[in-house]
């Protein structure tokens, strides 16, 4: 049997490449691991984590007028730099945890850019290595508009290192990285326009919630401009001008595009080795993640498949036991919860009403909308909405939608009844905690 200088070397430690590294390391296997930028991926560095934090940060500016309701006064005063500094700080903490679990684990930590040799062989700046399996962890970027004026366009990763907050922002698109930075700029006080070509916001997510959160974003200040598209970009003195396909032109100083995740698969020499790449460019994989070369495999972004952390590492962990382990630990694609951190922020899991009218025979829709509590004494007018779709046949509830203040931290709990497969009735025989947002889930009649 041919001798490797390792079991397993990862290419790029995001969240799925390290966790694949560690549980093999933590089953005997000899593992290697190589990055050529901070540790972490998306998620820690441009993405999940600085977003959250922005989005905490950015919503203090609501929860301080709301406070005036409740007798507080005195005028707050904000800043950016400081949001920044402590982001950067923070970002950093986590680099250093991810930087102690790898050497805890006794992963070797290569830096610089990798590439493939052949099957078994990565060469890292210069030196080659092998392994007896390669993992492809190396997560997406975002996309660049084919524009005329692209390189005046920015993508988000500016947005988590901008010095200064700027007067006016146009975002396009209308998914999770647009709504959730936009609102996060319009909280702050930037005037925020989103373009998107579609005819309305949140394409794939139930149109009750849709139309629910258009509203409340322009309740807020966002303007939103359906079923256009930005044709060119042009510098104009210290702005930047945006044409649009309606013949409209907009004047913006930041012009931000949220349209989508690209694999970062460039420059890792795939295609010479025959792995077989997706249309988008992603690498394409079987069940057990393994690329049309037998020794290379693909967890996470760069699958091009569902962009979320969990699923990431748990594609990570399916992918470490199967081949360096005896579990048989498989993640689950059925019901997967999401939140889109937008303010108010929505979360769902399982089946939309019309995805629900597709695949069951007849299906019971219960709805609510109301003003939380904590809201009746604020000049805030934020509603909330919750909504519970049911299979009529068997009264397993099928979908649970939710936009309001706390969706996400809520909807994560019911993921955990859908999976258990709990009825309508379930819900009815549940208790529930009073007053709460999360009540209305189980008074719906
Ligand atoms: P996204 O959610 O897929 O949204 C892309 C948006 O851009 C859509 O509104 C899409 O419109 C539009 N679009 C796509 N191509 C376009 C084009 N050529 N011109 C104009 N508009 C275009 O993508 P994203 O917001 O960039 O985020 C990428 C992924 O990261 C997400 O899908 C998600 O999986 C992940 N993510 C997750 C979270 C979270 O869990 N909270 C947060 C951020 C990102 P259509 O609807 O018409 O296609």
């Amino acid at each position: 049997m041919t001798h490797h200088d390792y079991d397993l070397i990862v290419v790029g430690a995001g969240s799925g490449g390290v966790r694949a590294a560690r549980i093999a390391s933590e089953l005997g296997a000899r593992v290697a691991i190589c990055e050529m930028d901070r540790l972490g991926g998306t998620c820690v560095n441009v993405g999940c984590v600085p977003k959250k934090l922005f989005v905490y940060g950015s919503h203090f500016a609501y929860d301080l007028n709301d406070a005036r309701g409740y007798g507080w006064s005195g005028e707050p005063s904000f800043d950016w730099r400081r949001l920044l500094e402590n982001k950067n700080r923070e970002i950093a903490r986590l680099n250093a945890i991810y930087f102690e679990l790898l050497e805890r684990a006794g992963i070797e930590l290569f830096r610089g850019r990798a590439e493939l040799v052949d099957q078994n062989t990565v060469r890292i700046e210069g030196a080659e290595r092998t392994a007896t399996r390669i993992l492809i962890s190396t997560g997406g970027r975002p996309r660049r508009p084919d524009i005329p004026g692209a390189e005046l366009a920015l993508t988000s990763n500016a947005v988590f290192t901008l010095a200064a907050l700027p007067k006016r922002m146009l975002v396009v698109g209308a998914g999770y990285i647009a709504l959730e930075l936009g609102s996060v700029f319009c909280a702050l006080g930037v005037e925020v326009t989103i373009v998107h070509r579609g005819e309305e916001i949140l394409r794939g997510f139930d149109r009750d919630l849709r139309c629910h959160l258009h509203n409340e974003l322009e309740a807020k200040g966002v303007r939103i401009v359906l079923e256009t598209q930005v044709e060119e970009l042009r510098k104009r003195g210290p702005s930047i001008e945006a044409r649009l396909d309606n013949g409209d032109t907009l004047e913006t100083d930041f012009p931000l595009f949220a349209i989508g995740r690209t694999p970062n698969t460039l420059g890792l020499g795939l295609e010479a080795l025959g792995v077989e790449l997706g249309t988008r460019g992603g690498i394409v994989v079987d069940d057990d993640y393994t690329s049309s070369v037998p020794s290379i495999h693909a967890v996470g972004d760069v699958t091009d498949r569902v962009q979320l952390t969990p699923v990431a590492i748990g594609e990570g962990m399916h992918f470490a036991h199967r081949f360096f382990g005896e579990s048989e630990f498989r993640i689950d694609y059925r019901n997967i919860p999401t939140a889109v951190f937008c303010q108010p922020e929505l979360a769902t899991v399982g089946l939309t009403e019309e995805e629900a009218w597709h695949h069951c025979p007849d299906v019971r829709v219960y709805r609510s909308v109301f003003t939380p509590l904590k809201l009746a004494m604020s000049e805030r007018k934020e509603r909330t909405i919750v909504k519970l779709i049911v299979n009529a046949e068997d009264d397993r509830v099928v979908g649970c939608h939710m936009a309001g203040h706390g969706a996400a931290e809520i909807i994560q709990g019911l993921a955990v009844a859908m999976k258990a497969g709990a009825t309508k009735a379930v819900f009815d025989a549940t208790i529930g905690i009073h007053p709460t947002s999360a009540e209305e889930f189980v008074t719906l009649r």
